[in-house]
């Protein structure tokens, strides 16, 4: 905790420190909503050595509060508890549920920012899709956990803390959705998770914006890519229908059948290709026939780096769009939603560009 942000309840004065008057001083606490979604870091094991195997999704939002007493010193707190699935089930239409519920906190000039708690597994698309779909520019952060609540060593309360340190500072504003995991901050455009169990295996392709340490977020960077106000996507909601987009991996010797099935069941693909986008040549036919039929992005399985247009493949020719430096799964949100808005190719091509 930080001077900026100390507690004016009254079981702060109980410290004895120097600092208690301050404490007393502060006329009010910035009030921040925390939106929960299930996830690890509401993750219940009986055994404590348990890192793997556990119930994630288990605990109450208030639970999670309950671990960090010091958090409602920091902040006046409102929860709200949407679902708790795990998120490898989480759907477009509860992205657009979770991006409504936000905008109604937003949206009440005496909320500061909002946290959500949210699966690890896949808050990296949850994270870009509300940068793309909120009008806000109050902080909106999004944290979870490695480990479950009960285990030895939990993360979930110190990115809890810091998630809520970072909604609450002014310095966040305007940065778009960010992501807070093990000290760090990381715009949603740009993070990833890299490992399947470590605490700090949440990282940026490119830079991360911000760090945090004692509890204090200091931001070291602006996201330049579009996002939140400046983004033409916030008008949409899922009335509109949530168009099918396949994710399809690319390989040495894959077979034909997935991408005919996409012919018949998808509305748009995007290929895990391999290196700067390619993939084997035996495929090329198919592929100019399907994105004949629908927009087909190709991204690249490698962790870091962009697909060209008209690189490994011949876009203009084939009809394909370059994915940039969006990872298959960044992409696949992009893409539904320039769907939804009924883009051509030209405009989707352009929003590969810009967001
Ligand atoms: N698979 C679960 C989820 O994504 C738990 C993983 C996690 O939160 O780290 O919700």
């Amino acid at each position: 905790m930080t001077m900026d942000n100390m507690p004016n309840d009254s079981t702060a004065g109980r410290t004895g420190n120097g600092l208690d008057r301050l404490i007393t001083d502060r006329p009010s606490l910035p009030r921040i909503a925390v939106v929960a979604t299930g996830g690890t870091i509401a993750g219940y094991s009986s055994d404590p050595a348990a890192t793997v195997g556990y119930t994630a999704g288990a605990l109450d939002v208030s639970e999670l509060l309950d671990s960090i007493p010091e958090a409602r010193k920091m902040a006046d707190i409102v929860t709200e508890q949407p679902f708790s699935p795990c998120s490898e089930n989480r759907t477009m239409n509860e992205r657009f549920v979770l991006a409504k519920t936000i905008r109604r906190f937003a949206a009440n000039p005496e909320i500061a920012g909002i946290v959500v708690t949210h699966g690890t597994d896949t808050m990296e698309e949850t994270a870009y899709f509300l940068n793309l779909t909120l009008g806000t520019d109050k902080p909106v952060v999004l944290t979870g956990a490695m480990r479950p609540a009960t285990a030895i060593g939990a993360d979930g309360p110190a990115n809890l803390m810091n998630a809520i340190a970072t909604a609450i500072s002014p310095d966040a504003a305007g940065r778009g959705v960010m992501v807070v995991m093990n000290d760090t901050i990381v715009p949603a455009r740009s993070v990833t998770k890299g490992h399947t169990t470590r605490v700090d295996a949440f990282q940026a392709i490119g830079q991360s914006i911000g760090v945090l340490a004692n509890g204090r977020p200091e931001f070291l960077l602006t996201p330049t890519k579009r996002h939140t106000t400046m983004s033409e996507f916030t008008e949409l909601d899922e009335s509109i229908g949530i168009p099918q987009v396949d994710i399809v991996s690319c390989y040495a010797e894959m077979s034909e059948a997935i991408l005919e099935t996409c012919l018949s069941c998808s509305d748009a693909v995007v290929l895990s290709a391999v290196g700067d986008g390619a993939f084997p040549r035996k495929l090329h036919p198919l592929v100019h026939a399907l994105a004949g039929k629908m927009p087909v992005v190709r991204s690249t399985r490698v962790a870091d780096g962009p697909v060209v247009r008209n690189g490994e493949l011949n876009d203009d020719e084939y009809g394909t769009i370059a994915g940039n430096s969006l990872n298959p799964q960044k992409a696949r949100v992009l893409l539904t939603l320039c769907l939804m808005k009924k883009m051509n190719t030209c405009d989707i091509i352009r929003c590969f560009g810009e967001y």
